[in-house]
């Protein structure tokens, strides 16, 4: 094969709760973490030197090596030199659908792509377990990436157990334009108002990472209960973004006035996402909160959950 085409779904949490600190200077985390259709494409091709050469139209992100795409192929060259002096560099072409830095792991996304994508065109053979062992040296959420659906993540968010999936819920994505929030801002701020409560020891953490499995709302989403998995949705980082940003808490409080299953930020935001029945519901949502805000800086996505992560396109 000599190039790919691959879809990179957009990810929410579900869930986000900090537990303690790390040593690595991460959070322990316990989350859900769910695929939705909002995705990337990502083309992957052989470059005519032994160089990485990253093509985006999106301002915002970087064509170098800060992207994380360029990373995930600096990676896969480190790891398989020969295989590399092999084949030659990797061409990739980014096209942005989902909102850069927004909390739905955009980048992560792309850095998963490319892993699959380079899999794929050198012929490594490598299985999906060992995809996500090189994703986790990346970055926390690049694991999930690569398989998608929904699952359980804990650790830095790098450990995952796969959930039923869940592909019958449609949501309403909304960010404004002109708020991006430094998710290291976020974690920080949270550990500066909240250290007090971390759990401090090895043991405490296991056992408070272990009660999710048979928490409420892992059975709600087992039983693919849409109305209760609504109610039971959380985001420990919404105690510090939302009094900091007050645009993004009255979005919230908009979507929450309205009849949905329920309403949330994403991750470190800004992104906030209203979980629907239908899409009928879910436009019809949309529609209601965008008269009542009336701000051009605001951007709406009508999007459902999805079952997969990494999707091959096309591959010639
Ligand atoms: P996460 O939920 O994983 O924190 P995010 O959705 O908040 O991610 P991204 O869209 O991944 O954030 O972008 C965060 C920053 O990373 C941006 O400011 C952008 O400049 C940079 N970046 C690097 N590579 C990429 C990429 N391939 N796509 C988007 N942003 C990228």
């Amino acid at each position: 094969m000599r190039s790919c085409s691959l879809i990179a779904p957009a990810k929410i949490n579900l869930y986000l709760e900090i537990i303690g600190d790390r040593s690595d200077g991460f959070h322990e985390l316990v989350m859900i973490l769910q695929s939705i259709s909002l995705a990337d494409r990502v083309d992957i091709k052989p470059s005519d030197t032994q160089k990485i050469c990253i093509y985006c139209d999106h301002p915002h992100v970087p064509e170098d090596e800060t992207n994380l795409a360029y990373r995930a192929a600096q990676l896969m060259c480190r790891v398989f030199p020969d295989v590399h002096a092999n084949y030659g560099g990797v061409s990739i072409r980014i096209a942005k659908n989902i909102p850069v830095a927004a909390g739905l792991a955009g980048g992560s996304g792309n850095a998963a792509a490319v892993l699959v994508g380079i899999n794929l065109i050198w012929n490594l053979g490598l299985t999906q377990p060992e995809l996500e062992e090189l994703a986790a040296e990346l970055g926390s959420d690049i694991p999930f990436c690569v398989s998608g659906g929904t699952a359980i993540a804990t650790g830095r968010g790098e450990k995952l157990d796969s959930l039923a999936n869940l592909d019958n819920i449609w949501l309403v994505l909304a960010k404004y334009d002109n708020i991006g929030v430094s998710t290291p801002w976020a974690y920080k701020t949270y550990r500066q108002q909240y250290s007090d409560s971390y759990i401090a020891d090895a043991a405490g953490i296991k056992s408070r990472t272990a009660k999710i499995n048979s928490s409420p709302l892992v059975n709600a989403i087992v039983n693919k209960n849409a109305k209760e998995i609504g109610k039971l949705i959380d985001n420990d980082l919404e105690k510090v973004v939302l009094p900091e940003y007050p645009q993004v808490a009255k979005l919230k409080s908009a979507f929450a006035a309205q009849d949905i299953l329920g309403t949330m930020m994403s991750g470190s935001g800004p992104t906030v996402f209203a979980l629907c029945d239908s899409e009928a519901q879910a436009i019809a949502v949309k529609e209601r909160v965008k008269t009542q805000i009336n701000d051009s800086q605001l951007r709406f996505w009508v999007t459902k959950l999805v079952s997969h992560g990494i999707q091959i396109k096309s591959q010639t």
